[in-house]
């Protein structure tokens, strides 16, 4: 067996950073790839991220079945998000799934959110909108069965992020930092879509290109490095 000791750390530190920066609240959850093995990501048992110790975290097959013995413990009913994802994206190794506020009028009014801001390119210049309705009718919206988590990840493509309706978001990215300034940034951008809005006139977006180039540094070590250090030291994380 591997030692995932400090990716598991990681993913705990996300889960109070994720909390603290307040993309997610009692609900919402992040999960990461095993690197020793791509079929299955380790995630929360659940409970609200904030919560979450090293002993929380648990690792489940891509198909949404658990990889050892969950000792009575509730697995979050929406791991097929993360596992519909990971089976179509071979670059995903990390997906954050939330609820945000600020995220879920966009959807509802079927706005895009787009970047607006140099430090929105993480989020990517298209984040397409999922409509669990369109192939599964009335439903608790919940994303419950791995053909509703697959619809999502069709939907979401090629793409860093998309919004879901009536529920909330998912962010995909090829490591815990890189998903975690993605979320963060998402629902920075969204707030300040609607400020930009309220001001009228047209809001003039990053093009294509300059997402591509913005990433370099945002998705680069002289952006997330010094996000990390910044977001560790305000979570509640405690080594
Ligand atoms: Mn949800």
């Amino acid at each position: 067996m591997e030692d995932n000791t400090g990716l598991i750390r990681e993913l705990v530190i996300a889960n109070r950073i994720l909390a603290r920066e307040g993309v997610v609240d009692a609900f919402g959850h992040i999960s990461v790839r095993n690197p020793n093995n791509p079929e299955s990501y380790f995630i929360s048992v659940s409970r609200a991220p904030e919560l979450i110790t090293v002993d929380d975290i648990v690792e489940f097959r891509l198909d949404g079945e658990p990889i050892g013995d969950l000792r009575g413990r509730t697995p979050y009913g929406e791991r097929a998000i993360h596992g519909g994802i990971y089976e179509i994206r071979s670059d995903v190794n990390s997906v954050v799934h939330n609820h945000s506020q600020e995220v879920v009028p966009f959807a509802a009014t079927n706005t895009l959110i787009r970047p607006l801001l140099h430090m929105s390119a993480p989020m990517g210049a298209h984040v397409p909108i999922w409509d669990i309705r369109d192939n599964f009718g009335e439903t608790n919206h919940l994303v419950v069965t791995m053909e509703q988590g697959r619809d999502l990840a069709t939907t979401l493509g090629e793409n860093a992020s998309a919004l879901m309706k009536r529920h909330g978001c998912v962010c995909a990215r090829r490591n815990i930092r890189e998903v975690v300034m993605t979320a963060v940034y998402l629902q920075a951008t969204a707030k300040m879509i609607m400020q930009a809005k309220l001001l009228g006139g047209e809001i003039d977006y990053l093009t294509p290109a300059e997402v591509d180039l913005c990433n370099v540094n945002q998705l680069g070590p002289l952006g997330l490095d010094r996000a990390w250090e910044y977001w560790v030291m305000r979570s509640s994380y405690k080594d």
